[in-house]
């Protein structure tokens, strides 16, 4: 994979003039329209907007998740439209966490294990995979709950899990979509209070999707999404 550069290591992503577009039987539905987007590391972002705007759509692409349709994009100062699928999965699995609001923990796994898979995709060992599972679920506040099923753990709790999971690899990114939106005001809080805990204490980058926009006020940044453009809706954009 070509390097671009590297004498912008604040900026985590950029993203320029970026378009997605899907096909719906014969209609074809953009998605993203000409957007441009950095992110700098450390940072925190929340995305906002209408159901259908175009959030995800924007946080899968971040993700590396899709390739779009038109653009460019650096991640970490790489090309990402030059790469190849194998080295997308690489980076992705190395730079980036995903937390879910479904959770999307395996229900025959503990907790550990459902932590340690990622590792284990990387091709580390099961014990250490194990030891440094563990190690999150600590950091996470749940290391009494690391044999348990997520069926035995609450929703609050088994979103703690997922997020060790996102944290096992030691991310420089933390991707989160609706990740309170299955959870009651109490766990929201918690787990909100995690996520942005990790982004002071560790330097992880955070950008999360958001319906709830008591929550989208404890992000530096606010972008709302509109009709697959970007607004900056930050209490320091210009008016
Ligand atoms: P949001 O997350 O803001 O609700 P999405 O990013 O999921 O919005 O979707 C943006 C638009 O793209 C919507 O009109 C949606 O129906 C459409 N869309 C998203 N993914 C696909 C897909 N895989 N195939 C076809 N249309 C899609
Ligand atoms: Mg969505």
């Amino acid at each position: 994979m070509k390097k671009i550069t590297n004498d912008r290591l604040s900026e985590l992503i950029v993203m320029r003039s970026v378009c997605q577009r899907y096909s719906k039987g014969d209609q074809s539905i953009n998605a993203l329209v000409d957007v441009d987007f950095t992110l700098c590391r450390g940072s925190t972002c929340a995305i906002v907007g209408a159901s259908g705007s175009g959030k995800s759509t924007l946080l899968n692409i971040l993700g590396l998740l899709e390739r779009p349709a038109c653009g460019d994009i650096e991640f970490a100062g790489r090309d990402v439209m030059n790469a190849s699928s194998d080295e997308l999965a690489q980076l992705r699995n190395r730079e980036i966490g995903f937390v879910f609001q479904a959770f999307n923990l395996l229900p025959r796994l503990s907790a550990v294990d459902n932590v340690a898979l990622p590792m284990t995709y990387r091709g580390v060992d099961r014990q250490s995979a194990r030891a440094m599972a563990l190690s999150q679920l600590q950091r996470v506040g749940l290391s009494n709950r690391a044999l348990h099923r997520p069926a035995d753990l609450s929703g609050g709790q088994r979103q703690r899990v997922a997020i060790a999971r996102a944290l096992v690899g030691e991310p420089a990114l933390i991707l989160a979509d609706e990740p309170t939106g299955n959870l009651d005001q109490a766990c929201a809080t918690e787990v909100m209070d995690l996520l942005l805990a990790l982004n002071r204490q560790h330097n992880v980058t955070l950008v999360m999707v958001t319906h709830d926009t008591v929550l989208a006020e404890r992000f530096e940044r606010r972008i709302e999404v509109s009709e697959g453009q970007l607004l900056d809706r930050s209490d320091h954009a210009a008016a």
